[in-house]
């Protein structure tokens, strides 16, 4: 089983971007399990049809530890699994906690156990700068792979390189390593080629280029993925190439964070300051 976490600055596209990664990955005949590591508990929205009411910290307030694993997941799209970490209550304790409590309550009930028979795990985690909660998946080796959404634009990059810090922090003890960046279009300019020399700076690769699609929004008010509302469409094609790569990618590196300096003037070199 392969846990993957999905790392990237706010709005950036990892939940639509991993929702489409597993559709793929399940019309592959792969049997994936998403946990949405984000108190929005909107990173299996595509895959249900909607929104998942009922977060595992919600169950968990309303049922005390008394439950199920079936009272946590939902089948989505080709029997995907799909789990909602939640968060607490606004202004109450870390939302990092929330989803150490949520994957350990996960893990006792079972649902990564070999009779699960899961080939992946894919944590849809939010926050860019890698401190405090957030990093929980990481740093308590509870995801072994990372992958990294960005984009050509300054912030996206920026952030990028943060979460590569917290994964050289957290590589050592627990195991972690980048697997590589995953681009989503922002349509900056050179923005394949600028990417690409960015990922080898931090010693690793940019691993596919998806582009913008209006076709990305339709299926979202549809509340579903590209590939299950629209499955001839050039986008979805785009998603499940980038599934068949995640899928042979046998790099895992533990990355070489550059300085902020050397960041701009990769921007000044690719022209977009
Ligand atoms: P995150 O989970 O990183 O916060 P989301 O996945 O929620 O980001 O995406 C933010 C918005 O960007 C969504 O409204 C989504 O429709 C849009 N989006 C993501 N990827 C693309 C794309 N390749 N083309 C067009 N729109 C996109
Ligand atoms: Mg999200």
């Amino acid at each position: 089983m392969r846990k993957i976490a999905i790392y990237g600055k706010g709005g950036i596209g990892k939940s639509t971007t991993t929702q489409n990664i597993v559709a793929g990955l399940a019309e592959m005949g792969q049997k994936v399990m998403v946990v949405g590591c984000d108190p929005k508990a909107d990173s299996t929205r595509l895959l249900l049809g909607g929104l998942n009411q009922h977060t595992v910290l919600d169950t968990l307030r309303e049922e005390g530890e008394d439950i199920e694993l079936d009272d946590l997941r939902k089948i989505g799209f080709r029997g995907i699994l799909c789990v909602e970490s939640g968060g607490p209550e606004p202004g109450v304790g870390c939302a990092g906690r929330g989803i150490i409590t949520s994957i350990n309550m996960l893990e006792q009930l079972g649902a990564y156990t070999e009779s699960e028979d899961l080939d992946y795990v894919f944590y849809d985690v939010l926050g860019d700068v890698v401190c405090g909660g957030f990093a929980m998946p990481m740093r308590e080796g509870k995801a072994q792979e990372i992958y990294i959404v960005l984009s050509g634009e300054m912030m996206a990059m920026y952030a990028a390189n943060n979460i590569c810090k917290g994964i050289v922090r957290f590589a050592e003890s627990g195991g972690v390593r980048l697997a590589g960046m995953i681009c989503n279009s922002r349509m900056v300019d050179n923005e394949v080629e600028m990417t690409e020399a960015f990922a080898k700076k931090l010693g690793t690769t940019m691993i596919h280029f998806v582009p913008r699609d209006k076709m990305v929004q339709r299926a979202e008010i549809n509340k579903k993925t590209v590939i299950e509302f629209d499955p001839d469409h050039n986008q979805a094609n785009e998603y499940r190439t980038l599934a068949e790569k995640m899928q042979e990618n046998k790099s895992r590196v533990i990355p070489t964070p550059i300085e902020i300096e050397e960041l701009e003037s990769l921007l000044v070199e690719y022209g977009i300051v």
